[in-house]
């Protein structure tokens, strides 16, 4: 270790701990290398945030030497959905996308955890601010990836001072790429502010959601996470999490508004997304979350969660995609 730690030192740091590049892009229809998969600057999407994007994750599973996708139709109609809401028509059904991302991910020899990136964005190169006479550009990328929240045990969030764009300023139900400075700003905040994560309040003063994912607690032995209209994203992790805590758990759910202050007095508080998996909060703006450890459904939920994603449980196994198996549709 250095005596001296220079910004060279900080910045070589960072590049190793940031994740390893794809060798491989799904871009214009078909894969190429990364390094040629480029845009140029005047791009639309890169000076106006015109693009949408989409997040899976792939689950190595040991025993079966298969990497199974989580939902991925399913991601790949919010993504469809969410360019359309940018008057995009992407041109491909879920179907054909997921057909790229498989090719992709034996390109890749994908045998292990990872992240997978679908964008569509406005690639002419062109001034003028709008949504119409332009043209969409797809492209899918995956790299092996891990943890998203490093302290998913026992996360210690702040609630933001930024508030969540509502729906008609910024759709919240479309993962907007130019929304995300929204979610920046309040990452940021609360990281250099030393906490793990941030929570987000809409205008009207509820909570909705975290920078990048949604957010639930348990109160009377009664899960609740904001509903549809308190803009949220709606999440895959969080129709997963419902289904999961009704059916499995046996715990009442309800989807209804929810005050800061509810996070303060809530007997558990977690996080969901495909990043964020499923993600203990222990802590609230330095107030602990009940006795300030991972509760019991958190802790149950989160080993459920890992099976079904890993695909270990037969009756959630048509959400698991596998890769690498017989190309049985999802
Ligand atoms: N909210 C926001 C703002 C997000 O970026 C994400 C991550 N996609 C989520 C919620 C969780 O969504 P999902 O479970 O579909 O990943």
């Amino acid at each position: 270790m250095p005596t001296e730690w220079t910004q060279a030192d900080q910045l070589d740091a960072a590049a190793e701990a940031a994740p390893s590049k794809p060798s491989f892009a799904f871009f214009r229809g078909r894969i190429v290398p990364y390094a040629d998969a480029r845009v140029g600057l005047l791009t639309h999407a890169l000076n106006y945030g015109t693009a949408v994007f989409g997040g899976l994750r792939g689950y190595w599973n040991q025993d079966e030497q298969e990497l199974f996708v989580f939902r991925p139709l399913d991601h790949f109609r919010r993504f469809r959905d969410s360019a359309g809401l940018l008057r995009m028509d992407l041109r491909v059904s879920e179907g054909e996308l997921w057909d790229g991302l498989r090719s992709l991910l034996r390109k890749e020899e994908a045998r292990a955890d990872r992240y997978v990136r679908a964008l569509a964005f406005y690639g002419d190169e062109t001034i003028g601010v709008r949504l119409h006479d332009l043209h969409p550009e797809v492209a899918l990328v995956s790299f092996p990836f891990g943890r998203y929240v490093e302290n998913d045990e026992s996360a210690h969030v702040c609630v933001s001072s930024w508030r969540r764009p509502a729906d008609n300023v910024v759709p919240a139900r479309g993962k907007i790429a130019g929304a995300y400075v929204n979610s920046a700003l309040a990452k940021s905040d609360a990281q250099l502010a030393g906490f793990d994560e941030a929570l987000v309040l809409n205008e009207s003063g509820h909570v909705s959601e975290g920078s990048a994912e949604n957010v639930f607690i348990v109160r009377g032995g009664i899960a609740a996470t904001p509903p549809a209209s308190e803009d949220i994203l709606e999440g895959i992790t969080r129709r997963t999490v419902l289904q999961l805590l009704r059916d499995d758990l046996g715990l009442e759910v309800a989807e209804r508004a929810i005050d800061r202050t509810e996070l303060y007095l809530a007997e558990e508080v977690f996080l969901t997304g495909t990043g964020a998996q499923v993600t203990a909060v222990t802590r609230v703006d330095h107030r602990p979350v009940g006795p300030g450890v991972m509760g019991p459904v958190t802790r149950r939920l989160r080993e459920v969660f890992f099976d079904v994603v890993r695909g270990r449980v037969p009756r959630y196994r048509h959400w698991c995609a596998p890769v690498w198996g017989d190309g049985a549709k999802p």
